[in-house]
């Protein structure tokens, strides 16, 4: 199963990554990022998935797709 991967050095917290995939990225009222879903992704969500991580305009996304 794939898994996500985040680079909180390069995140700048604007929110791309969840604007293209809500259901497993959020920030919080406090500006951080977290992964409501957790890290690991279920096949059938992997394109949206995948779309946010290129998304990311500072490349702080990583998926390991094994
Ligand atoms: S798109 Fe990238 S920089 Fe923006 S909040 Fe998501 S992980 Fe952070």
């Amino acid at each position: 199963m794939a898994r996500i991967s985040v680079d909180r050095d390069k995140c700048v917290y604007l929110g791309v990554c969840e604007s293209l995939s809500p259901k497993y990225f959020q920030l919080d009222d406090d500006g951080e990022l977290v992964l409501p879903a957790g890290e690991q992704v279920d096949d059938a969500d992997l394109p949206e998935v995948r779309e946010a991580v290129l998304g990311c305009p500072t490349e702080a996304l990583t998926l390991d797709e094994g």
